[in-house]
């Protein structure tokens, strides 16, 4: 986690955040919306501090957010959740999957399945839990797993399978005999799942499929999840997992040390945010699959391949044919060449990998339309 000089290098979306500033370019870096989330839910989050929920939430959070996501998981997935012992909230899903980490690996020899590209915390909390990385490649264009290739990953020193779905950086989506296969490997080889789904309602072809739901899986499954995505909130850090209440008691017992407790004005104010309509949901949904087609059809106008997504924040692009081969000096230059900021998929890979990612660039599509659209005027005539 150390930079060659004993310092902390920051991580990559602190680099192209602060490249953004500094240059004034369009930030397509960083995944954050430029825009606020539903009214009732920041209305509820302003209540919540008038009305002075100031103070220490309860360790496992505030008994109403329990139970809303037991109740959203019930009513989305038709999944059973204890909100007594089998849920706890966490300051985001960055904390939710560290302390994961933390509490389950038991020593060096203990192995973490990761899919490659993975979001950037995923190495660095099993580096710090110290447990060994073993990557499974999804390559483009469809960025799936090659089943073969993973079976033969997952083996009795598996101890977690790190399933991220939908998927950053690519905006894959799992398709069901994937799903299937992680179960029956972990099954087999008595691993436990450990599921991202922070981008769970932002789907473009048809409704998510948390991994949980899958026969079998339950009682070996934690699921992760966040407010940010979801409620365009990525500053509030109000996540959750839930999971077996004994994987959930050995998680609360790392995370109470860790932030102890997170949010108390937020908490409320999820617990409205999931309880919301079908239409908000919805209208998320196409509000953001409007954005991909317009970063698209930008990023195609402007010469790049574009490998569309099933959901998320991001668009994929090969910059190979702008001369963009080598895409981490090619998004160095963007922001002075271009006053665009994206991020090379290379950030996302562990070194032995970078040659496999080296054309590919992430854009992200959770801005508002005119910006995507200046972005994309910008990125043409560079
Ligand atoms: N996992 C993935 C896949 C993400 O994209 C992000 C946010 N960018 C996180 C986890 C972190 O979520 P949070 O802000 O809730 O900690
Ligand atoms: N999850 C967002 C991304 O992938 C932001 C992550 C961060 O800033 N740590 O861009």
């Amino acid at each position: 986690l150390l930079s060659a000089d004993g310092t902390v290098a920051p991580t990559i979306f602190a680099e192209m955040s602060a490249a953004a500033a500094r240059t004034g370019a369009i930030n397509l870096g960083q995944g954050f919306p430029d825009e606020d989330g539903p009214a009732e839910v920041l209305e509820a989050a302003r209540a919540a501090i008038a009305s002075g929920a100031n103070q220490y939430p309860p360790g496992r959070g505030l008994p109403d957010l329990l139970t809303a996501i037991s109740e959203h998981q019930r009513r989305f997935y038709g999944l059973e959740v204890d909100p007594d012992t089998e849920v706890i909230v966490t300051a985001g899903a960055t904390e939710a999957l560290t302390a994961t980490l933390l509490a389950l690996i038991d020593g060096p020899d203990d192995e973490v399945v990761v899919f490659e590209p993975y979001y950037d915390s995923y190495a660095a909390a099993v580096a710090l839990a110290g447990a060994r990385l073993r990557t499974v490649p999804l390559r483009a264009p469809d960025f799936q797993p090659d089943l073969a290739q993973l079976a033969a990953t997952v083996t009795d020193r598996t101890r977690l399978i790190l399933v991220n779905d939908p998927h950053n950086p690519t905006g894959a989506v799992f398709g069901p005999e994937v799903l299937a296969e992680i179960v029956r490997l972990a099954e087999l080889h008595d691993a436990v799942i450990v599921t991202d789904e922070v981008y769970e309602h932002l789907t473009f072809d048809g409704p998510h499929t948390p991994i949980a739901t899958l026969p079998g899986a339950a009682e070996r499954t934690l699921t992760i999840s966040s407010a940010g995505k979801t409620f365009s909130a990525t500053g509030w850090k109000i996540g959750w997992v839930h999971g077996p209440a004994a994987l959930i008691t050995a998680v609360l017992t790392v995370k109470q040390y860790l932030t102890y407790v997170n949010g108390s004005p937020f908490q409320p104010a999820v617990a409205r945010g999931l309880r919301l309509d079908d239409a908000f949901f919805r209208d998320a949904t196409t509000t953001l699959a409007h954005k991909h087609e317009i970063l698209g059809d930008g990023l195609r106008a402007a010469g790049f391949v574009v490998h569309a997504p099933r959901g998320g924040y991001f668009t994929v692009a090969d910059a190979s044919a702008l001369g963009g081969s080598d895409a981490a000096a090619f998004c160095r230059t963007l922001p002075e060449r271009a006053g665009v900021v994206a991020i090379p998929l290379t950030a996302f890979v562990s070194a032995e990998h970078r040659a496999d990612y080296a054309g590919l660039v992430r854009f992200a599509a959770c801005k508002r339309t005119e910006v995507l659209e200046e972005a994309a005027r910008r990125l043409a005539s560079a």
